[in-house]
């Protein structure tokens, strides 16, 4: 399978098919050996890049989660998908890293956020849901992962250990937030495991503390496998699904 037919032909819709169906089988079997029920473990579809014709595949082929990690791509695309499939319910999620002066264009159309990183990028997105809440639009508090730096890089985002649970206590006080759980994306130098291993002890720390914050989203589609195996419950899965298929936002 390469990902070269065109989107919205039958041949994409069979490429799509055969690859949904190998992650789930991937996704069945790492749970069957870290012993775990597979329903404990969603898939979120990672479709930066991806046409607008292959979420509406993806839709037809019944998933419902959808991530994205640029606020432009995330509303023409959220757009464009509506009006292809007009009945559907996708639910989006944002996964990037997040300038503040861009909550107000993410924030209607995402079930979640899963990059926040800083405390100023918390009370940003706080006020945007109380902005929304009193013209009427959007609902209860939005849930929140906090993306958690397992290396303390601070050129790929996410919050390092020791900045976690303050930050933690503060979305957890903020009334248009809800604190979900973590995110995490294993760097690409250390031994995955312990990479895994450290993203889970972080995420238990926080879970201590915070007992609704119950989501890990950790695991893609190189190291999935991993990831379930310490205790992911949200796969995040763009490659394996889609291929190499892209589309330039630039
Ligand atoms: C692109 C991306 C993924 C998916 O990565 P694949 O290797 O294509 O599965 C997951 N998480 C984040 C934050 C991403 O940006």
């Amino acid at each position: 399978m390469t990902g070269v037919a065109e989107p919205d032909t039958p041949e994409r819709t069979a490429e799509l098919t055969e690859r949904l169906a190998a992650v789930r089988e991937r996704l069945d079997a790492a749970c069957r050996a870290a012993g775990r029920d597979p329903a404990e473990v969603s898939l979120l579809a990672v479709t930066k890049t991806v046409p607008p014709a292959d979420v509406a595949a993806l839709l037809d082929l019944g998933l419902v989660e959808f991530a994205e990690n640029r606020a432009q791509e995330l509303a023409a695309k959220v757009h464009d998908v509506a009006t292809a499939r007009p009945g559907a319910a996708p639910r989006w999620h944002f996964v990037g890293g997040l300038q503040r002066n861009k909550v107000r264009m993410v924030l209607p159309w995402v079930s979640g956020i899963q990059s926040v990183d800083s405390s100023r990028l918390a009370r940003t997105i706080d006020k945007e849901v109380a902005r929304l809440r009193e013209t009427g639009q959007g609902s209860g508090p939005l849930p929140v992962l906090l993306q958690y730096s397992v290396d303390g890089d601070p050129g790929r985002g996410g919050v390092p250990a020791d900045g976690l649970e303050a930050l933690a206590d503060l979305v957890a006080e903020l009334p248009g937030l809800e604190l979900a759980g973590l995110m995490a994306v294993a760097p690409l130098g250390p031994e995955p495991a312990e990479s895994f291993a450290a993203i889970a002890e972080a995420a238990g720390r926080v879970r201590e503390r915070h007992p609704s914050a119950r989501t890990l989203s950790a695991g893609m589609s190189g190291d999935l496998e991993i990831a379930v195996d310490h205790g992911s419950t949200v796969v995040r899965v763009g490659t394996a699904l889609v291929g190499d298929r892209r589309i330039t936002s630039e």
